[in-house]
């Protein structure tokens, strides 16, 4: 785990923090940094509890940077966090993280705030062409639906695992990965927990996609 005295960091004024479902929020505050879309910044309310990491949201040129967290019941850090206003000031690091690379047609497959670096990444003008998947447990997570059905049309697929519609693909995302073609001259970019990425790759690599074309981001 990173400690406050191994990254370079700042004070500064959040300009948002809203709630957008159950224990999940965008939090807003002037860009103050160049950054490449995938990388991180950690954050905190003080030095005394070690900084967390969190993927950026935002496009590389817009004035505000976005983070998607959602709030651990006995986390340290995000029940504190969630309680910020407008005004409060918080820690951030200068960004860093290497899941920055793109390319045109990439297959992005995320589940929950792991959406984040693939928000930065369309809203960057990288990943022309993007097919993304998208899974979550219930709909009220689809993040940035509006701007991702905007943007990618029938290349916006949804997963939902707990609840049942015609909109969405009804299941996980492996299951979906499973139950779909997969092209082996695609890459594949992968964030989220653990357990995903890992299934998701082992599905992909039973499926014929090479090793290298496939790229992950583990949350923990
Ligand atoms: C590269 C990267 C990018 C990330 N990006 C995002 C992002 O964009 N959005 C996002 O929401 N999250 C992201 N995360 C996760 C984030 O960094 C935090 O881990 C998360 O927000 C929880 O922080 P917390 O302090 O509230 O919880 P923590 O205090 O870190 O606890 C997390 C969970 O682990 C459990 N736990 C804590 N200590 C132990 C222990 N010793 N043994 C067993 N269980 C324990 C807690 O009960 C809790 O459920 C990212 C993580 C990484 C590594």
């Amino acid at each position: 785990m990173n400690t406050w005295n191994d990254l370079k960091y700042k004070e500064i004024i959040i300009v948002d923090n809203k709630n957008l479902a159950k224990d999940a929020y965008i939090l807003t505050f002037k860009r103050i940094f160049k950054f490449i879309a995938g990388q991180v910044v950690g954050l905190g309310i003080n030095t005394l509890i070690e900084p967390r990491l969190y993927s950026i949201a935002s496009g590389e040129n817009d004035d505000y940077v976005e983070i998607l967290y959602t709030e651990k019941t006995d986390g340290k850090l995000t029940p504190m966090l969630s309680l910020l206003k407008a005004g409060d000031e918080i820690l951030v690091s200068s960004p860093f993280g290497s899941f920055t690379e793109n390319n045109d047609s990439p297959i992005l497959i995320a589940t929950g705030t792991g959406i984040a670096p693939f928000i930065s990444m369309l809203k960057s003008g990288k990943g022309r062409n993007a097919i993304l998947v998208h899974g979550v447990s219930s709909p009220d997570y689809f993040y940035y639906a509006d701007y991702l059905e905007k943007q990618l049309g029938d290349r916006y697929i949804r997963c939902c695992s707990k609840s049942h519609s015609n909109h969405y693909f009804n299941g996980r995302v492996t299951q979906y990965i499973q139950e779909h073609q997969v092209d082996p001259n695609k890459k594949y970019y992968l964030c989220g927990v653990a357990e995903m990425v890992v299934d998701t790759r082992d599905i992909l690599i039973s499926k014929g996609i090479p090793y290298r074309n496939i790229l992950a981001e583990i949350y923990f």
